[in-house]
């Protein structure tokens, strides 16, 4: 099963039109979109975001079939059933002031994910932003107020929905600008959200300037936090993500994940990585330097979405996936981390292998 989540990775799963009555999640996504596609359950309880909507996918020999039992992947014949994550019922409610919850919290996996700025900073501009990046086509400039009541009412739906409940949650969204990042608002909200529930909250966000407002995020109810250096070398950073790595740069990012692991401890702080745009030995290299500090190395294939300048990339095939896999989850096992995330259901859209201990759901 982890081979075949590796494949439906690489090579997209192709929805036929029998199973086009499948109910979709609407394509909001918080950040970079990796988690716009379709999530389903394989037999042995891996977690699976099968992209569908991105063009490679069309050409897939995995095929998503409705059968008498119920839906199942066709891999050139042999049917294996799945389960598919339905969709939760408050995508179908309003805020009391009136606003759709689904524009303002979006299941992903079992976590609500919350994009509190619908636009990001290093967007703006054509030829600085992020290559792999949908952020500024997933939601309209008019739909981009988000009143902080309206979130917080959406999150608590979210948890309690009877049909899919979230089981954890995730603040993020682009970066609103390079110098607090945006971490005084995921504060903010941090706190009013832990006023009224306990579950995990993970905030992911570029590096501030001032890593004093860590200890703001932490102080606020933040549990666990991301901060994705993407990649690992300068060339490829400034190929891929020119704005970003200009403003905010490599170095930043390894301080501040130094104080994340001191502020909230290791494997509770977190770092992901776009496979597929440098070589394998760079992004091993780079997950031995997160693991030896105690930070969770997450391998997240590149997915070459519509709209974005690497739209026509080729994903990786899912022999050299599943090499890298294997390389990195060994340079990791030295320090004793395992790749991540730890939460099963949210290894949906990155390169795991089942079995560590340490692995668990919410
Ligand atoms: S930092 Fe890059 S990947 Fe993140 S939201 Fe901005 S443009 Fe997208």
């Amino acid at each position: 099963m982890a081979r075949l989540k590796v494949r439906l990775l690489s090579e997209g799963l192709r929805v036929e039109p029998n199973a086009d009555e499948i109910p979709r999640k609407p394509s909001h996504r918080v950040r970079s979109g990796s988690c716009g596609g379709l999530d389903l359950v394989l037999p042995d309880g891996t977690w699976i975001n099968a992209p569908v909507n991105e063009r490679f996918a069309r050409r897939s020999v995995l095929r998503l079939v409705l059968t008498e039992t119920g839906p199942a992947i066709d891999d050139r014949g042999q049917r294996i059933p799945v389960e598919l994550v339905p969709c939760p019922g408050y995508y179908d409610h309003q805020t009391t002031s009136g606003t759709a919850m689904v524009r303002l919290a979006q299941l992903c996996s079992d976590r609500v994910g919350i994009g509190l700025t619908n636009v990001c900073t290093f967007w703006r501009s054509r030829s600085g932003r992020c290559r792999f990046c949908s952020i500024g086509l997933n939601v309209r400039d008019e739909d981009a107020r988000k009143p902080i009541d309206d979130i917080v009412e959406a999150t608590l739906a979210a948890l309690a929905d009877p049909i899919a409940p979230a089981r954890h949650i995730l603040l993020g969204g682009g970066t609103p600008n390079d110098e607090d990042t945006g971490a005084p608002q995921i504060a903010e909200l941090a706190s009013r959200l832990r006023a009224r529930t306990d579950v995990s909250i993970y905030a992911m966000l570029a590096p501030p300037r001032d890593l004093g407002l860590l200890a703001l995020l932490r102080d606020a109810g933040v549990d666990e936090i991301g901060l994705n250096i993407e990649l690992f070398t300068d060339r490829a950073a400034r190929r891929y993500i020119p704005a970003k790595h200009r403003a905010i740069g490599h170095d930043r990012y390894w301080y501040a994940l130094e104080r994340c692991v001191e502020l909230f401890g290791p494997l509770n702080t977190r770092s992901i990585t776009v496979v597929g745009l440098e070589e394998p030995a760079h992004t091993v290299a780079g997950v031995s330097r997160l693991a030896s500090m105690g930070v969770l190395p997450i391998l997240s294939p590149l997915r070459p979405l519509a709209g974005t300048h690497l739209e026509e990339h080729a994903t990786q095939t899912s022999n050299n996936m599943w090499e890298l896999l294997q390389r990195a989850a060994s340079a990791a096992a030295e320090f004793d981390v395992p790749l991540g995330p730890l939460c099963i259901p949210c290894q949906s859209n990155t390169l795991t292998l089942p079995g560590d201990r340490r692995y668990r759901y919410y």
